[in-house]
């Protein structure tokens, strides 16, 4: 009996999408997502989410913000 309750699911499911599980806890987790529709729903979510914050070129939030303050310095130089 090595069955995951699904709190021990959620911790795992970080290092289940990096692909960093061992393979006994591999197995585990995909034996629960088999039996338990929640965590296959969220697994699916934190899928998602994942792959749309690594389309997110990291700083450039940030970069814009910065040319955005120098050009209004330099406007108000002028
Ligand atoms: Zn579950």
């Amino acid at each position: 009996m090595s069955d995951l309750d699904c709190r021990e699911f959620v911790e795992l499911v970080t290092s289940y999408l990096e692909g960093s599980m061992d393979a006994q806890a591999e197995q585990d987790f995909v034996d629960h997502l088999a039996l338990c529709d929640g965590c296959e729903r969220y697994l699916d979510q934190m899928r998602r989410t994942s792959e749309s914050l690594a389309e997110l070129p990291g700083d450039s939030i940030a970069t814009d913000a910065r040319s955005a303050l120098l050009d209004a310095f330099r406007s108000r130089r002028g």
